[in-house]
């Protein structure tokens, strides 16, 4: 039997992993489960997959979970250390699927313990490429990718050397507002930003696909995690979401990967590598599918993609900063503070800032620093929120 943990199990991510598992209770022995404010689903969980622990990220929800675990045996535990020890448990494959940076901490913690970390968390590599892919290679616990086009990629490189490859195509699917004209999306609300055309996912991935920003990760997560370029890395708009990602080698050939949208896949591929098992997945059929499309993003609609580049080039802790702002720019806009259209401007502003203090930027690459930057990120954001709240109301 195979001790499984998942970080984040009463996420989009975490229900996906737990259906695989529960469909072979024979395979897997469950060691933690984590999750932050569903304490029901995550108590209902535990008991269901007989795990040993349950944890969830808030104190205040602790009681909650406890009594729900009344009479079972599970230890249940809140908060960020706790949830850096549900990661430590031991285990041979952990899930990362908090959603942001607060994943950093828990999936750095099983890495280190050698157990293979399947990777949903893109806010991992995006924050501390560096550090998570040295305590990889330290620990020699494995990476596996989760992001349905990193999983694309790393199954496209099967067989390959990493050296022919001369470029790496990751798709998008432009989400919510692909099609709308470019003047109308300073007006889009959060509940229009929230609906995806093709993929199921959490609130704020969905949000992030209609920005963008979620590429803009992924970009830099594919540059962190197979060691390629940024400028050898494109993005296009494939509305059908089929094609996951594409690798064009030196030879001119370029290798797909195909699939219907439903992340069980990546997630399926993961749990079961280095192997292949029958997934409760649709069959493309491609003869119905008849047309696949696909079109450069324009940059005006998408300028996260640019800072993605922006971050790629300045390189060192600018991509937990950009992250960070990422974040709370996110924040502030399911909280009707700023505009769809405003959070790329904002967090541009907060890297200039980010850049103007170097020490910050080009500190090594520990987990503390991350932190730290994060920190300062997330200050900067705020005061700059605030700032434009006040300008708005005509405060100087
Ligand atoms: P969800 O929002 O659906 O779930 C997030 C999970 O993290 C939940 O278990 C949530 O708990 C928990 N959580 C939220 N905040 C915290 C916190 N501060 N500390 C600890 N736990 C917390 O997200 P997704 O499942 O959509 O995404 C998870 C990760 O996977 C993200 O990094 C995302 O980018 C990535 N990903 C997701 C894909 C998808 O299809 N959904 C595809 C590819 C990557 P609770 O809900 O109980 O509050």
């Amino acid at each position: 039997m195979r001790r499984i943990t998942i970080l984040g199990a009463t996420g989009s991510i975490g229900q996906s992993t737990i259906d695989l598992i529960a469909r072979q209770p024979e395979a897997f022995a469950v060691e933690a489960l984590t999750g932050g404010h569903n304490v029901e689903l995550l108590a209902r969980d535990a008991i269901r997959l007989n795990a040993k622990l349950a944890v969830t990220a808030h104190e205040s929800r602790l009681g909650d979970l406890r009594a729900a675990l009344a009479g079972t045996g599970i230890e249940c535990a809140a908060g960020a250390a706790a949830l850096v020890e549900a990661g430590q448990r031991p285990a041979d494959w952990v899930m990362s699927a908090i959603v942001g940076a607060a994943g950093l901490a828990p999936g750095l913690a099983a890495l280190k313990n050698g157990a293979a970390l399947a990777l949903a968390n893109k806010e991992s590599l995006v924050c501390a490429g560096p550090l998570i892919m040295s305590e990889a290679a330290r620990s020699g616990g494995r990476i596996l990718p989760v992001d349905s086009e990193h999983s694309a990629v790393f199954q496209a490189l099967l067989g390959e050397q990493i050296e022919s490859v001369e470029r790496v195509i990751l798709t998008a699917s432009g989400g919510a507002f692909r099609d709308w004209p470019l003047e109308k999306l300073a007006s889009a609300t959060p509940e229009q930003a929230s609906t995806h055309p093709n993929w199921d996912m959490g609130q704020r991935i969905t949000i992030d696909s209609a920005s963008m920003f979620n590429k803009a990760l992924e970009v830099i997560e594919a540059h962190e995690f197979f060691g390629i370029s940024g400028d050898r890395i494109e993005v296009l708009v494939h509305p059908e979401s089929l094609v996951h990602a594409l690798v064009g080698h030196v030879d001119g050939a370029i290798l797909a990967h195909l699939g219907a949208p439903d992340m069980r896949h990546a997630i399926g591929y993961a749990l079961n590598w280095p192997e292949r098992v029958d997934l409760p997945v649709a069959r493309l059929d491609l003869a119905k599918v008849g047309t696949l499309n696909f079109r450069l993003p324009e940059e005006a609609r998408y300028p996260a993609l640019g800072i993605a580049r922006r971050v790629m080039e300045r390189g060192g802790l600018s991509g937990a900063v950009m992250n960070a702002a990422k974040e709370v720019a996110l924040d502030a806009f399911l909280a009707r503070r700023i505009g769809f259209m405003d959070m790329a401007p904002l967090v541009s502003r907060v890297l200039d800032r980010a850049e103007g203090d170097s020490c910050a930027l080009d500190a090594e690459c520990t987990l503390d620093h991350v932190l730290a930057a994060d920190q300062m990120a997330r200050n900067y954001a705020s005061e700059e929120i605030s700032t434009g709240a006040e300008q708005k109301a005509g405060i100087s």
